[in-house]
């Protein structure tokens, strides 16, 4: 794609909009820019190629990760369906400023509640496709998703975040800063009376290696190429492959930023990286932050990865708990890649599960 530079510079500047257009959540009206962006109430659609779109968050409704949508001849494919039932409910609606047109495909890229607990609320009619591993945790068969730790360590936090922001709002005499924090405690309410309805809704087609769907789209069919990676993020997880378009949606295998590991497999992840870069795309889109800048990236991530399953497995024969070793990693050699590392320390959920996977 010829014009790489100005797209990048428009998803940084949809993703920076994020976090100051939360006030905005008083606007319904959709818009749609010069640029081909169109944006509604509660989802931003970028223009990637003819017909694709990145979906980001304008931060009026949670929606926790981002998605893709891809508009063919007489019917659409949407990848992803965010945390909740509202959620999936807002992006349905956002998706109605685009196209008209009925959604035949649901892709979920993975299980997790941010990417999959939204399918429930997608009619019957669309066939929603992902791996075997995730239909199993989503049916049920492998445990109660919502009884997980991954599940309930990014939920349990919320009523405290709300509970800060009405402590914030007692304080403040500002008017548009009251409707900011007003904005938001709404927005976090909603989220948890939606996650209270969740019901858990599986993929009914299962992709078991690779899966190609050709979508009529105007001189022939569009050919988009579903990959079941192997364990990476977690135990099955599917990238979203446009051959012709060079376009690579990695759902949680690939990020700009450090990825969440509670349910990963850490050493395999790396080898898994390696079947990606294999892939010939120009455009990398992810389900969480802007566009990745570069294959560099990936391969900042990969020695990262295997840094950490090094450096925990010592920590682990040293005789360190899971908990004292989260503390006492040093991952700083990487702070270059990851600003955000500035001391000692990994998230603990991280530690835990490969503690687990070594035993
Ligand atoms: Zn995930």
């Amino acid at each position: 794609m010829k014009n790489k530079k100005s797209l990048l510079a428009l998803v940084a500047a949809a993703a920076i909009g994020m976090s100051l257009l939360t006030v905005l959540s008083i606007s319904s009206a959709q818009n749609v820019q010069s640029s081909g962006v169109i944006e509604t109430r509660s989802h931003v659609f970028t223009p990637v190629a003819d017909g694709i779109y990145f979906i980001t968050a304008t931060g009026a409704v949670n929606l926790t990760s981002q998605s893709m949508l891809i508009e063919g001849l007489h019917d659409l494919l949407v990848v992803d369906s965010h945390v909740s039932p509202n959620a999936g409910l807002a992006l349905l609606d956002s998706i109605k400023a685009v196209s008209n047109k009925p959604v035949r495909y649901l892709i979920n890229t993975h299980y997790h509640f941010d990417h999959a607990h939204g399918n429930q609320v997608f009619p019957r009619d669309v066939e929603i496709i992902g791996s075997q591993y995730t239909r199993e945790k989503l049916n049920g068969e492998l445990g109660n998703v919502l009884e997980e730790s991954t599940f309930i360590s990014f939920t349990q936090g919320v009523p405290v975040q709300i509970e800060r922001l009405r402590a914030q709002l007692e304080q403040s005499n500002d008017v548009h800063e009251r409707a900011s924090i007003q904005g938001q405690i709404a927005m976090h309410e909603a989220h948890l009376n939606s996650v209270a309805q969740i019901e858990p809704t599986p993929p009914n087609i299962t992709v078991s290696d690779t899966m190609t769907i050709y979508q009529d789209v105007v001189g022939g069919g569009r050919e988009i190429q579903l990959i079941h990676t192997g364990r990476g993020h977690t135990g099955g997880d599917v990238v979203v492959f446009l051959p012709h378009e060079k376009i690579l949606y990695a759902g949680d295998l690939v990020g700009q930023n450090l990825i969440y590991m509670g349910d990963a497999y850490a050493n395999e992840w790396a080898d898994v990286l390696e079947r990606i870069k294999a892939l010939d795309f120009d455009i990398l889109l992810s389900g969480h932050g802007p566009l990745v800048e570069s294959r560099e990236r990936i391969d900042a991530f990969q020695a990262y990865l295997r840094d950490l399953w090094a450096k925990t497995a010592e920590l682990k024969r040293s005789g360190l708990s899971a908990e004292d070793a989260a503390q006492q990693i040093d991952m700083t050699n990487h702070s270059a890649n990851y600003p955000q590392i500035r001391a000692a320390g990994a998230d603990v959920r991280a530690i835990r599960r490969i503690y687990n996977l070594i035993e």
